[in-house]
């Protein structure tokens, strides 16, 4: 071998040497980079799988990466980790809020999946994890590295942007969150709710921040945009709305409530066959509340049923009572969408009919389209069930709720209540007239029983009874009354048969 070939051996060797040693502290840096990764999933114990892929780990790292995971599997979240999403939970928000309260500009935001209890109720809980799941990376998308996202509690989500938001980027907002999502190829229709504070007007400390972005989630559950922020004195009104849910139960164990019967003016025979229950609470903290203020909060705090049961026993009890004395009469009792939640409720009425000795017609259930328009799949089978059995199934505020006619058709309905916005303006309104008069012939057309509420005038009175009206309700012909006072103004309400 000659000098030559020495030399150029040796520099072969001293290159491989050289590229073995660049190999060497590569390879050594992606695995230090694996497992400084490795080391901060477990500091945050998400699941490994969601941030590491698993073709960029060292091949012998791999049986270490999966026993990793299922002991992570197993782990409980840490403090302040939310262990679905992996996002701050509502412990670790109260801390890192904390530590952000010098920042005085910046919008809070609480967000709400309606209905979510729903999607776990039907379809499972792993269903309704992937439903969270779809919606925590949705709202990731929607945040800067500065921002903060937390998950408050089963469907409530927060979101700090540290870059103040109006109400029409909010809307926006709102708008691509509620984007249909697929889980296992079911297309799920989503309603969220957005309630907001701006920093800059109420900066406070953490815990009232969070309690009054609260009351601007509840006042965004009632707002037609579905978006809407605190406002001074959002307070005093939610003392008011405790106080009135705290004393609801006893208050219908003392006997503070009680039920009174609005008569309504059968048409063509100019008489009293039907008639509405609606409650009234004499509260002894409160004085008289009205139900266009309570009912709301029962639905709100989930406690409408409680009510519903005891205004259908009261009403089946008067019912009787009424059969016994020869009045014959079908009430109506006000539902809401809640109560149609499973079988439960048609199966008690019917139960309850047959308890009490008392034909199906003589009972009657209203529930207005609004609520109807929240959740009408589930509505629709209830109330076939309600229809089937002979009980009159009637749309309330028919005209308020923005339905749609395709589905009017298919609603298992007897009889649609005309709302009373539809009289205002009438007398000197000829456009208001003929939307009445439309309204009326669409109900007839798709063959529904029809009830003008609200009617206060004799003139308007007079018109209804002109027009294709079956039943006219409302103070002029009688108000609500007590089941005595019913029973004493029959031959009056009567008077066209005497
Ligand atoms: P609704 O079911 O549409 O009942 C008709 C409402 O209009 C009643 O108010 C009645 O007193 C009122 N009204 C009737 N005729 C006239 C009139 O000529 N002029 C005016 N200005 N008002 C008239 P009320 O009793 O205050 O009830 C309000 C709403 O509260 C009801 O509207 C119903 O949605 C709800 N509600 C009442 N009782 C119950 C109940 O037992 N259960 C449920 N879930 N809701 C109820
Ligand atoms: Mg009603
Ligand atoms: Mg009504």
């Amino acid at each position: 071998m000659g000098v030559t070939e020495l030399y150029w051996i040796i520099v072969y060797i001293v290159a491989i040497g050289i590229a073995g040693i660049i190999y060497c502290y590569w390879h050594r840096r992606v695995e230090v980079k694996f497992l400084s990764r490795l080391i901060n999933q477990l500091r945050t114990q998400n699941k490994v799988r969601q941030a590491l892929n698993i073709n960029h780990i060292p091949f012998r790292y791999i049986p270490l990466y999966v026993q990793l995971q299922q002991l992570l599997n197993t782990l409980p979240p840490p403090a302040g980790r939310d262990k679905l999403t992996g996002l701050i939970n509502r412990v670790g928000l109260k801390s890192q809020l904390t530590r952000l309260m010098p920042v005085t500009e910046g919008t809070f935001v609480l967000i709400d999946i309606y209905r979510f209890r729903y999607v776990n109720d039907l379809f499972g809980f792993s269903f309704g994890d992937k439903l969270l799941l779809a919606m925590s990376e949705r709202l990731k998308r929607q945040v800067s590295e500065q921002d903060m996202l937390a998950r408050m509690n089963e469907d409530e989500f927060l979101i700090f942007f540290k870059t103040p938001l109006n109400e029409t980027q909010l809307s926006v907002l709102q708008h691509t969150l509620q984007q249909p999502v697929s889980i296992n190829d079911t297309l799920i229709n989503l309603q969220i709710q957005v309630g907001y504070l701006d920093l800059s007007l109420y900066h406070s400390d953490v815990s009232q921040m969070l309690r009054r972005l609260d009351l601007a989630l509840v006042r965004a559950k009632s707002s037609s945009n579905l978006v809407a922020s605190y406002r001074e004195g959002d307070d005093i009104s939610q003392h008011r709305q405790l106080t009135l849910i705290s004393c609801f139960p006893k208050a219908l164990k003392n006997n503070e409530l009680y039920m009174v019967y609005q008569p309504k003016y059968n048409v063509a025979g100019g008489n009293c066959r039907h008639a509405e229950a609606l409650i009234r609470w004499n509260s002894s903290a409160l004085g008289p509340v009205s139900p266009g203020e309570f009912i709301p909060l029962l639905e709100c705090a989930g406690m409408i049923s409680m009510l519903s049961q005891w205004v259908i026993e009261q009403v089946l009890m008067q019912l009787r009572q009424w059969k016994r004395s020869g009045l014959v009469i079908q009430v109506a009792v006000n539902l809401a969408i809640d109560d149609l939640n499973g079988n439960q409720l048609s199966e008690s009425i019917i139960a309850q009919l047959k308890q009490y000795d008392l034909s199906a017609d003589l009972f009657a259930i209203e529930i207005t389209e609004s609520q109807l328009m929240t959740d009408m799949t589930r509505a629709v089978a209830v109330l076939n069930k309600l229809k089937r059995a002979g009980v009159n199934v009637a749309i309330d505020d028919f005209g308020t709720g923005h339905s749609s006619l395709a589905y009017l058709k298919l609603l298992p309905v007897d009889e649609v209540k005309i709302d009373k916005a539809f009289l205002d303006n009438i007398d000197d309104d000829k456009r208001g007239l003929h939307i009445l008069k439309s309204a009326i012939e669409l109900a007839k057309g798709l063959d529904f029983s029809v009830t003008v509420e609200g009617v206060e005038t004799q003139t308007v009175f007079d018109m209804l009874c002109d027009m294709d009206v079956d039943k006219i309700q409302g103070d002029l012909y009688a108000k609500p009354m007590t089941a005595a006072e019913l029973e004493m103004n029959w031959r009056k309400l009567n008077r066209a048969e005497l």
